[in-house]
C-alpha cells in the first residue's frame, strides 16, 4: 500500500489508481513466491514463472524444493530453514533450477507470514535476478583455459574456508597437484598438446572432487590445488589417490616420464584438524613439502603431510 504525504482529493485519486495497478506491476516484474509453512508453493508471480519456465499451475501445490539447484550445499538450506522457522528474515544468494534444466541466480529475501496470533503459517520470498552479475563474477575467478578456479580466487577463498571449517568444526583437506615431467611433455609433443593435457587434468580433478563444497584451482602452469571437506585423513588420501589413479588410467602417452611412459600426477595433501588453528602460509608450505616428497619418492603418488618425509632444507 502506497502512502502519500498530501491528502488532497487529486492525490487520493492517484493513490487509489496506483494501488490498483500495484499488484499488476508486482505480478509482472517482481519475482515472488509464497509457500505454506511446510514449503508447498501456494502463490507465484508471473515474473517468477517467466524466470523459471514453469506456469503457475505446474508450481502451485509443489514443494519449493522443485526449484532447488543441486549445486546448493545442504548447509545453506539448513541455515535458511532454521532462520525462517524461528520467525526471522533470511537473505542470501540462491541458485535455482529452471524447468529446462538451466538455472538462475536470485538475491533472495524470505520472510515468515504470520497469522493473527503471531504463528507462522507460510513464507514469502522475493528475488532479484542477479544471474548476469554472477556470470561476470564467475568469469573473474575462473581460469579461462580449463574452467578451474584461478589463483586470484584461491587467495581469496583459502583463508575464508579455513575459518569456516574451524567455526563449523569440519575437517578440511588441501591437495597440491603437479604434472610429472611436464617440461619434457611439451618438448616432445608441443605446447598445444600440453595445453590439452592441462585441460584433461582439470577434468579428472573435477570428476573426482565434484561436491558443491569442493574447490578445484589452477594455481599456474601445470600446478593445481583442491580444497575439500573430509571426515578424516584417510578419506583425504583415498579421494586424492582415486584422482591420481583416474589420470593414470587415461593412459595419455608421455615417453619422457619413465617408468610409466604415460601422463602421471604427483600430489601432496594436508588434512586440517578443526580443533587447531591453521595459518594460510603453513597450509601451503606443508602441502608443498608433501608434494615435494611425492616427487622425490618416485612421482605418480600421493604423500600426506605428517607421513615419513624426505629430509629437505626449506630455505
Ligand atoms: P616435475 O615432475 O618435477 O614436476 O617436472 P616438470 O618438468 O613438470 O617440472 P615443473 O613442474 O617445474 O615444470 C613446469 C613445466 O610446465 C614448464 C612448462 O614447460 C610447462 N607449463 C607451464 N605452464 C604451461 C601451460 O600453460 N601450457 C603448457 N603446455 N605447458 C606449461
Ligand atoms: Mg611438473
Ligand atoms: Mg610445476
Amino acid at each position: 500500500m502506497l502512502v502519500f504525504a498530501e491528502h488532497n482529493a487529486e492525490r487520493l485519486a492517484l493513490a487509489e489508481a496506483i494501488n490498483g495497478r500495484l499488484s499488476q506491476s508486482i505480478d509482472s516484474y517482481v519475482i515472488v513466491s509464497a509457500t505454506d509453512s511446510s514449503g508447498i508453493i501456494v502463490a507465484v508471480s508471473q515474473a517468477f514463472c517467466d524466470i523459471c519456465g514453469y506456469c503457475s499451475d505446474e508450481l502451485i501445490g509443489q514443494s519449493h524444493s522443485l526449484l532447488r539447484h543441486p549445486d546448493t550445499p545442504d548447509e545453506l538450506f539448513v541455515n535458511l530453514w532454521q532462520t525462517i522457522q524461528s520467525g526471522k528474515h533470511w537473505s542470501g544468494e540462491l541458485k535455482n533450477q529452471t524447468k529446462d534444466g538451466g538455472f538462475f541466480w536470485g538475491q533472495t529475501g524470505i520472510d515468515p507470514v504470520l497469522d493473527w496470533d503471531g504463528a507462522t503459517i507460510g513464507y514469502i520470498a522475493v528475488r532479484h535476478d542477479i544471474t548476469s552479475q554472477k556470470a561476470m563474477e564467475r568469469l573473474s575467478i575462473t581460469d579461462p583455459m580449463t574452467g578451474a578456479f584461478n589463483r586470484r580466487y584461491f587467495d581469496l577463498i583459502l583463508p575464508k574456508e579455513l575459518a569456516r571449517a574451524q567455526r563449523e568444526k569440519q575437517w578440511l583437506s588441501f591437495l597440491m597437484v603437479d604434472a610429472d615431467n611436464f617440461k619434457k611433455y611439451n618438448d616432445t609433443y608441443g605446447h598445444h598438446a600440453g595445453d590439452g593435457v592441462i585441460k584433461a587434468i582439470v577434468d579428472v580433478l573435477h570428476a573426482g572432487f565434484r561436491r558443491p563444497s569442493d574447490f578445484v584451482f589452477r594455481l599456474g602452469g601445470e600446478e593445481f590445488a583442491v580444497l575439500f571437506p573430509v571426515v578424516g585423513e584417510m578419506d583425504a588420501f583415498i579421494l586424492a589417490d582415486k584422482a591420481r589413479q583416474a589420470m593414470f588410467d587415461q593412459n595419455i602417452e608421455h615417453s619422457g616420464n619413465p617408468p610409466y611412459h604415460r601422463l602421471t600426477l604427483s600430489m601432496g595433501v594436508i588434512t586440517l584438524d578443526p580443533e587447531q588453528r591453521h595459518d594460510v602460509d603453513d597450509v601451503y608450505k606443508y602441502s608443498d613439502i608433501a608434494l615435494y616428497n611425492a616427487k622425490e619418492n618416485g612421482r605418480n603418488r600421493v604423500e600426506q603431510h605428517g607421513d615419513a618425509e624426505v629430509e629437505i632444507d626449506l630455505f
